[in-house]
Formats: structure tokens, C-alpha cells, sequence
């Protein structure tokens, strides 16, 4: 995981996952804490985001975007903090964790155990003295929350922007109506960088590209049937 430096106080940690795409982890260095966007596939993927923030004396709050695995694996490293997620998300994690791990378990990074959110809120949440805001923004989860840094006008969006610019609607989990609202909230967010789960880093034109193909993919779908 490379740090890359986007803004003063926001930091990607970035390495090749599948063939055309990335496995981000986010950081935001506030005022009163440190944010961990996501923990990756273990303990190997925060390594790097550990060293970074160093012996800075800030308590570190992680936040999971979403359930799925490569997103909560290193969530056990931090069990002492706050971890913090949609209510959704600490049920699926409790609920899939075995079945999931099963089937993941080679492509761990490091160690991986099972480290549920120890806060969790269902639509907005805020920590007013480093200026970050969260979001229930579900449609490729129903559990996916978004990170808004208003200081830096960054926002961190998990997978809710698709994870290659072929693909810049992400395989919706929950039908297209909520993904078609999440973008309405994301629109009225005063973003100039977005940065998601897997994909490089987005303007706010992103949210225009996935409007056009998100009703391209309608209407197929209503010539079809
Ligand atoms: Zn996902």
C-alpha cells in the first residue's frame, strides 16, 4: 500500500487488487482524530497507514464503508478505538464473517479476525471539530456509508462509484432507485475530490458519467422485459 498525498490532510493508501482496478484505504488527519477509511484485506493493509500517522498521540476512529471483506479484514488492529459503521453493516459482518472467511481466506493480507463496529448510526453521524460527516448512501450495499471531509472538500464513497471507469456504476446490491438517490445526496455534497474503494480518484463530473450509464442500463433493462 503506497501513500498518496491529495490533499493537505488526506491521504490514499492504494495497491493493485484485480487485473484493471485498486484497493484504496483512506486517511483523514484531523483536528481531534485520525480517520481510517476502511482496513482492507488485514492487518498487512494498514501497516503502512500505522507508519504513517507514526506517534502522532490522536486517537484514530476507523470507519468501514461497507461489509464486504475487503473493507473490515483489518479492523482488529484498531479494536481498542472507535470502529464505526451503519447499523446495517456490524449485522452483516456478525451474520457472513465465517462463510466469507472461508472462502477469502488466501487472499488475506497479514492476519485477518473478526472485529465488529463498536458505533453505529442508520442515517447521519458527525464529528463536528474535524469537520467529517457521514452518510447512509446505500445502492451497492445497503449498508454503504459515505465520508465527507468539509475542510478539504473530500469525499470518500466506498464502492458507491464503480470501481474502473468502464464500470462507473458498481454492481448494485439494492436496486436502482436507491442508487439513483444516493447520487441525488452525493450531488448536493460540496465535493471537489471523491475518492471510492477501488477506482482512482474522481472530480465531480464522475457523478454526471454515472447518471448516463445508470439510464442506459434502464433502459436496456426496460427494452428487455
Ligand atoms: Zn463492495
Amino acid at each position: 500500500m503506497k501513500p498518496i498525498k491529495i490533499t493537505n490532510r488526506n491521504i490514499m493508501f492504494t495497491e493493485p487488487m484485480g487485473e484493471t482496478y485498486d484497493l484504496n484505504i483512506g486517511l483523514i488527519l484531523g483536528a481531534k482524530h485520525n480517520f481510517v477509511i476502511d482496513t482492507g484485506r488485514g492487518s498487512g493493509s494498514v501497516a503502512p497507514v500505522l507508519e504513517y500517522i507514526g506517534d502522532d498521540p490522536k486517537p484514530t476512529v476507523v470507519i468501514n464503508t461497507h461489509s464486504h471483506w475487503d473493507h473490515v479484514c483489518g479492523n482488529h488492529v484498531f479494536e481498542s478505538g472507535l470502529i464505526v459503521s451503519h447499523t446495517i453493516c456490524r449485522e452483516l459482518i456478525e451474520k457472513h464473517w465465517d462463510e466469507f472467511f472461508d472462502s477469502i481466506s488466501r487472499h488475506i493480507d497479514g492476519e485477518a479476525r473478526k472485529c465488529l463496529p463498536n458505533l453505529t448510526f442508520d442515517s447521519k453521524l458527525h464529528f463536528p471539530e474535524d469537520g467529517i460527516s457521514l452518510y447512509h448512501t446505500p445502492g451497492h450495499a445497503p449498508d454503504g456509508i459515505s465520508i465527507y471531509d468539509a475542510v478539504d472538500r473530500v469525499l470518500y464513497a466506498g464502492d458507491e462509484i464503480g470501481d474502473t471507469d468502464d464500470e462507473i456504476v458498481p454492481h448494485i446490491g439494492t436496486d436502482k432507485e436507491t442508487m439513483q438517490r444516493t447520487i441525488e445526496i452525493f450531488k448536493q455534497i460540496d465535493f471537489d475530490i471523491c475518492i471510492s474503494g477501488h477506482n482512482k480518484p474522481q472530480t465531480k463530473a464522475v457523478l454526471a458519467r454515472m447518471e448516463t450509464a445508470l439510464a442506459a442500463a434502464w433502459k436496456r433493462q426496460n427494452e428487455k422485459g
